[in-house]
């Protein structure tokens, strides 16, 4: 590695730690091993191991998170060496989205992913830290349980062939909810409904301003928005046009491909949108590191040629001397606290002058 990556490896490290706090968790130690590529068997390293042993002893750790993605077998056997759960990127990740997921869409995507990622990793989970006996470092390749037969694998395999019935069922009620999500959609662009996306860093306050924007909690019976998705809602400009915004899946540093997968009709849809409102946690450690990661997932989707109002949010908990550099850097950003409702008039007015004039306007007599 060189010095860069070496730093890289300790942004990464860092943004880590705040997603497993973000998860749950409480974080204790950090350590990074330097290799060209990651060892086949352990990921570290056997040497790397030990020392992860009695890191884990001393600190007293219950969890070790590991910063890529792990093997099944190199998860078993970490697991094995430390006696302590495992966990890679992907699974904290896939943890967070489902703490995160609000709508039925959106739970079923993330199970869908969660199951697609357990899969392959069914023999690891539980039943290494039981079984003592050691034998199965040798020979495990993906699937892993190779030469061990026995009473076991008739129950894996029932509990494959349920995971996998599952997963189809999941992809079934996935597309059929896509068809009627793109419907609703189809109805609102034809009566030229312009429609705003959420999008932002995982943690970053998107649900929390959608509340504030669109008052929680209140319930327009309205023909077009009646049936709307949990996470889009409706809003007004003050001269009375309609809009949309929606709420969208939290964006992560390398994504897993499982999540992009699952998410990828949720995600697409922001490509649809009339104007991205891209929320960045003015209150994290490092903000601009985090636009650039939201930005890699709007290109990979194609929604990056989009017009984007970037919204600094947590003014409340972010330092001074933070806030006066990202405003020098982002001059056209709107500053807010969806906590304290600082700056909301300010981004509706905002979000007002840049959505498109619709050439016949539509009204909504509300009750
Ligand atoms: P999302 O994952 O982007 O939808 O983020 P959420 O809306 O769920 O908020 C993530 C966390 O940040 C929650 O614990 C919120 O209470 C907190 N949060 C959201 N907005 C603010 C804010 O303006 N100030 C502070 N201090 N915390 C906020």
């Amino acid at each position: 590695w060189t010095e860069g990556t070496l730093l890289d490896a300790e942004n990464s490290l860092t943004e880590l730690a705040a997603l497993a706090e973000t998860a749950g968790s409480q974080v204790l130690e950090g350590l990074i091993q330097r290799r060209n590529r990651p060892d086949p068997a352990t990921y570290i390293g056997r040497g790397k191991v030990d020392d992860l042993g009695s890191l884990v002893l001393s600190a007293g750790a219950d969890t070790v998170i590991c910063d890529g993605e792990l093997s099944p077998s190199q998860l078993r056997n970490l697991e094995q060496r430390t006696k302590v759960k495992v966990v890679d990127r992907t699974a904290l990740i896939l943890d967070i989205f489902a703490q995160h997921a609000k709508s039925k869409e959106g739970r079923a995507q993330v199970e869908l992913a969660q199951l697609e990622y357990l899969l392959p990793r069914l023999r690891g989970w539980g039943e290494t830290l039981s079984r003592q006996t050691g034998g199965s470092g040798r020979g495990g390749g993906a699937g892993g349980g190779v030469g061990v037969r026995g009473p076991g694998e008739t129950k894996l395999e029932t509990d494959r062939r349920r995971i996998r019935h599952r997963i189809s069922r999941l992809r079934r009620e996935i597309k059929a909810m896509r068809t009627v999500r793109e419907t609703k959609r189809a109805r609102r662009t034809r009566n030229g409904v312009p429609a705003v996306a959420i999008a932002g860093y995982t943690n970053a306050g998107k649900s929390s301003l959608l509340n504030r924007l669109t008052g929680a909690g209140v319930l327009v019976e309205n023909a077009l928005f009646a049936t709307l998705d949990p996470t889009t809602r409706r809003s007004t400009t003050s001269d009375g046009r309609v809009y949309t915004l929606s709420d969208t899946v939290g964006f992560v540093r390398h994504l897993p491909h499982q999540i992009v997968e699952a998410f990828r009709s949720t995600l697409e849809e922001v490509a649809e949108a009339d104007l991205v409102v891209h929320v960045v946690d003015g209150a994290h450690p490092d903000p601009e590191e985090q636009v650039r990661a939201v930005r890699e997932v709007l290109g990979e989707v194609g929604a990056d040629r989009l017009p984007e109002l970037l919204v600094v949010n947590k003014t409340d908990a972010a330092d001074e001397e933070t806030l006066l550099r990202l405003k020098r850097l982002w001059p056209e950003a709107i500053f807010v606290s969806a906590h304290r409702g600082r700056g909301i008039d300010d981004l509706r007015d905002a979000i007002e002058r840049r959505l498109p004039r619709p050439a016949v306007e539509v009204r909504v007599v509300l009750p």
